[in-house]
């Protein structure tokens, strides 16, 4: 049986050191979270967001803001939490309404407050190596690695999915710790034959229990991003209970990638502090 990667307890000692340092601090760290309309799944996300500042004792702060509000409106909150000295980081929740352009809205957040490292810019950083913050999903998948002691250098890592805040990024910072990377996407052919050489399978796609017991390589690590609904049910990309019994560790959903994007948030918020308050 697999070792059942537990996110929410990584998660909570990574809270743990962030809030012993805010008490170093002169003040305290701030986030603030631009919610675009109320899709319930994002307000569930937001605030847990917010649950977690207080957790932490961060300054927090959420603007939520009409379906129909206009890109001129955002950019003009964002110029604001820009110039706003207690804001520290500023994340612009996903997905955005149909008409919002939500890359151009990153885009004018200061690279040194743009705490989901999303922005051209910090992209880019990540890209030719040189960052400040990683986007925070990408970064908790590395520190489960981290934590269960696995050695990524030289592992072949298969990335299924490739969109800009999960795959592509992810599938970069394995690469920047040496693992031999693999992207699959809807148009890559025969893809249980590129899962099955993976070592590390991380899956981001959004489609419930597409990754079956005959698509894993036995003792592989498997890292099951996707959130689906089913019913009155969360469950992953990953048939769980098949492919648990084959592998040598996986994450569970709910309990492993998501507690970790929520910690890496508030490591990065604290991390575009730092040099803010000294
Ligand atoms: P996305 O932008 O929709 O990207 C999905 C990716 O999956 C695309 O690259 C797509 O390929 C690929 N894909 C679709 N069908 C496929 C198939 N049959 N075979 C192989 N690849 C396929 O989604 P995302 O934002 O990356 O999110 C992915 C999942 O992770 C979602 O379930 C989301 O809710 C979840 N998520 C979880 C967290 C967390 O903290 N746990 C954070 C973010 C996202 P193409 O590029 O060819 O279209």
């Amino acid at each position: 049986m697999a070792e059942i990667i537990d996110g929410n307890k990584i998660a909570k000692s990574i809270r743990s050191k962030v809030r012993l340092r805010v008490k170093t601090l002169s003040r305290p760290p701030g986030l603030a979270v631009i919610q675009l309309g109320q899709d319930p799944a994002s307000t569930v996300y937001v605030n847990h967001k917010i649950k977690d500042c207080h957790r932490v004792n961060f300054h927090s702060e959420v603007h939520r803001l009409s379906e129909n509000v206009s890109q001129n409106r955002v950019l003009e909150l964002v110029d604001r939490l820009n110039n706003l000295q207690k804001i520290d980081g500023i994340l612009l929740q996903m997905p955005t309404p149909d008409h919002i352009d939500g890359q151009a809205i990153i885009d004018t957040i200061l690279p040194t407050k743009d705490v989901d490292g999303l922005s051209s810019a910090n992209q880019g950083g990540l890209l030719i190596g040189r960052h400040q913050v990683t986007p925070c999903t990408p970064t908790g998948i590395i520190r489960l690695l981290d934590e269960i002691g696995l050695d990524i250098a030289g592992k072949k890592a298969v990335c299924i999915g490739r969109s800009t805040l999960v795959g592509k990024p992810v599938g970069l910072l394995l690469m920047e710790r040496n693992a031999t990377v693999t992207y699959c996407h809807s148009k890559t052919e025969n893809l249980a034959t590129e899962t099955r050489q993976a070592d590390i399978l991380i899956s981001a796609v959004g489609r419930p229990r597409m990754i079956t017991s005959q698509m894993v390589k036995p003792d592989a690590v498997i890292i099951d991003v996707g959130i689906n609904r089913v019913g009155q049910n969360l469950v992953g990309d990953v048939d769980f209970e098949a492919v648990e019994k084959i592998v040598s560790a996986i994450t569970p959903v709910p309990g492993g990638v998501g507690p970790m994007t929520r910690a890496i948030l508030l490591e990065n918020t604290l991390r575009l502090a730092e040099p803010n308050i000294g």
